[in-house]
């Protein structure tokens, strides 16, 4: 199996978020999961007229190597990122590749003039990050209301949904895993 190496960049307050992410996505898709500081300056995704970070050209920067790692690679954020044709996305990934990228940025409770929720921050997250992985095993969109790889376009699908694969989707993943072992 493939490892998966988990970047942040422009992680608000950690409290251990990250760590606790790469535990469970060991778990959930049984590879071992690393930290790496990012090896390309975020700022070249920023869009000025937008004031939003591009997904795609992040994940070109996650994909664009330079110890050529052939681990999966998935960078996570605190800002908020956009391709050029939707307002803005909770993530974006490479379909059956190696790189996926999501934000916190509209998953925190504050973007909807709540109370901080770390604990519900941390379930949406951990689900958008599934989600997308899902996409890199590739996975298409599921239309089971409690999978996760049901699409999200409001937080409330993100809720609305658990952080399970249903059967047919995990086993897609888990022949895809099973292949690259
Ligand atoms: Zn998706
Ligand atoms: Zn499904």
């Amino acid at each position: 199996m493939r490892a998966l190496e988990l970047v942040p960049f422009y992680v608000p307050s950690n409290d251990g978020l990250i760590e606790r992410l790469g535990d469970e996505l060991a778990r959930e898709f049984r590879c071992e999961v690393r930290v790496r500081l990012p090896w390309f300056d975020p700022e070249d995704a920023y869009d000025s007229e937008r004031g939003q970070y591009d997904s795609t050209e992040l994940l070109a920067a996650l994909l664009a190597d330079p110890e050529a790692s052939d681990a999966l690679v998935l960078g996570v954020t605190g800002v908020d990122l956009f391709v050029p044709v939707l307002t803005f996305v909770y993530g974006e990934a490479q379909l059956d590749g190696r790189a996926a990228v999501v934000s916190l940025h509209r998953l925190r409770a504050e973007a909807y003039g709540l109370a901080p929720d770390p604990e519900l921050l941390y379930e949406r997250l951990y689900k958008e990050a599934a989600h997308e992985l899902g996409h890199v095993h590739g996975l298409l969109h599921c239309a089971d209301p409690s999978c996760v790889m049901r699409a999200s376009s409001y937080v409330e699908q993100v809720d609305g949904k658990t952080r399970e694969f249903c059967d047919g989707c995990l086993a897609t993943v888990e022949a895809h895993v099973g292949a690259e072992r």
